[in-house]
């Protein structure tokens, strides 16, 4: 979509200010609340700035011109970013996260800020302080989360394409419910400067688009060095539509994790069938199926939910009522303003909090963290293993399709279950991607996920185009004539 939109605008066949008009007023009679914030005259200006660009002929990327929206986790300088929560209901950071300030850099047009999860806690987007996202599809149904109001936004014909985050499976997860593609890169390979912190050692910004292009376009954008994150990795800026497209035709080892496969009657019966399909189609076009074994998968959720907290615990320690955000209570004593400033988190950050403190106490650290980490070392060592016999790796993205708003609600235990397939990925810092394969019966639909070695992006990639061209055509309707 990206690709053929900025040949419209490079014939002046369309200007990127009425692009960007079209999508804010699709924006304005959303029925999804996609959107926490929205500034017109910020858009606009950014619109205007991209025509002059294109009239003077000095377009540097293929994003100028093109309407994103951005998950509200990311610092946007002069606009507020709330992260989905009371505590920074008000807040507006002083500088750009450098994933927006390259998107900028390359002449995008931001649409506004994407509701989402409570500092991305959540796989429903239920847990938003600011109502939840409802499904474009369906909207009886969620989106997924924690990036709800990225994917939905992209289903929904409310934006071009845009950026979510991911620290357990919160881009692919609500791709796949929404029919879209996301991609989570490789731990590293995106700056998380001006990322408001979740779990810092598995948070990663991914791309979400219609098309697989499209998200190749956005990861070509941001994925290089940035001085400001000392965990970016130091990768030089590549071309990943073209990496992609060169790769088309390659034959590769595709691996099949027994474990993941072991307990059919878990899988919705129509996800199974997605997957049939895709490993056919897959040998018809002559890779190789490969069962491979990842044997500490059992582990993985109880390991996430131990590290992820722990993290999480620290890192929202920060939400004191005296540096950022809002401040409660200020004419009482200091642990009174602590204590109302904080009880505006949302149940699910304050059980995440309580959980993560627990467990980095220091009676309790070596039985919880410490073994934690352990154990995913031995995750991580899992798909190392793995990858001397396969290229790449196939899954289900989640056991089900999307569920209806309410359903899981009240059991977090339930909840946690849908990241079985997409946890793992975060816990050894490999690449990812959810496409859209197929639909259920209800025309809800059926994601699958490619896992990469580390920096194979353009691996994984080239696999999602292929099905997108070759196994199942999804149909995304934006209202403009492509
Ligand atoms: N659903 C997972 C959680 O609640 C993953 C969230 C995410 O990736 N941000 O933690």
């Amino acid at each position: 979509m990206i690709s053929q939109l900025h040949e419209k605008l490079k014939a002046k066949k369309i200007s990127s200010l009425e692009l960007t008009k079209h999508y804010l007023t699709r924006i304005s009679k959303d029925k999804t609340n996609s959107y926490i914030t929205t500034n017109e005259s910020w858009s606009l200006e950014m619109a205007k700035k991209a025509d002059e660009k294109i009239a003077s002929g000095k377009i540097n990327s293929p994003l100028c011109g093109i309407p994103i929206g951005l998950k509200d986790v990311l610092c946007t300088e002069g606009i507020k970013t709330t992260c989905g929560s009371k505590i920074l209901e008000n807040y507006i950071p002083p500088y750009n996260a450098t994933s927006v300030e390259r998107l900028k850099n390359d002449g995008a047009v931001f649409l506004g800020k994407l509701n989402m999860d409570e500092f991305a806690m959540g796989g429903s987007n239920e847990n938003s302080a600011f109502g939840p996202v409802l499904n474009p599809v369906n909207l009886e149904y969620v989106p997924g989360g924690s990036s709800g109001g990225s994917a939905a936004a992209v289903r929904g014909g409310l934006a071009c394409a845009t950026l979510g985050t991911d620290t357990g499976g919160s881009v692919r997860l609500p791709a796949a419910y929404t029919g879209i593609v996301g991609l989570k890169p490789t731990y590293g390979a995106i700056s998380r400067f001006g990322l408001v912190a979740f779990a810092s050692s598995l948070d990663q910004i991914g791309p979400m688009g219609v098309t697989t292009q499209d998200c190749a376009h956005l990861f070509s954008s941001l994925a290089f060095h940035d001085p400001n994150d000392s965990t970016s990795a130091s990768l030089a800026k590549k071309d990943y539509v073209s990496l992609m497209k060169g790769l088309e035709g390659k034959k590769l080892r595709i691996g099949l994790p027994k474990e993941y496969f072991q307990d059919m009657q878990a899988l919705q019966k129509e996800v199974a069938t997605t997957l049939e399909k895709v490993k056919s189609e897959l040998q018809k076009q002559g890779h190789t199926l490969v069962e491979i074994e990842l044997p500490h998968t059992p582990y993985s959720v109880a390991v996430y939910y131990i590290v992820a907290v722990s993290e999480a615990s620290s890192n929202l320690a920060r939400f004191d009522g005296v540096r950022f955000g809002a401040r409660k209570a200020s004419d009482q004593t200091l642990t009174q303003m602590y204590k109302q400033t904080r009880a505006l988190f949302g149940n699910e950050v304050k059980r995440r909090i309580l959980l993560g403190t627990f467990a980095l106490s220091a009676g309790y650290y070596d039985a919880y963290y410490k073994k934690a980490c352990q154990v995913r070392r031995l995750i991580k060592d899992d798909f190392e293993k793995a990858f001397e016999k396969v290229d790449v790796i196939l899954s289900p993205v989640s056991p089900t399709t999307a569920f209806k708003l309410g359903e899981k609600a009240a059991d977090p235990l339930k909840m946690y279950l849908n990241d079985i397939f997409t946890i793992p990925v975060n816990l050894a810092g490999l690449p990812a991607i959810s496409v859209p394969a197929g639909v259920d019966q209800k025309g809800l639909p059926i994601g699958v996920q490619f896992i990469g070695k580390p920096f194979s992006e353009d691996t994984i990639l080239s696999m999602a185009n292929f099905i997108e061209t070759n196994v199942f055509k999804n149909e995304v309707d934006h209202g403009l004539s492509l």
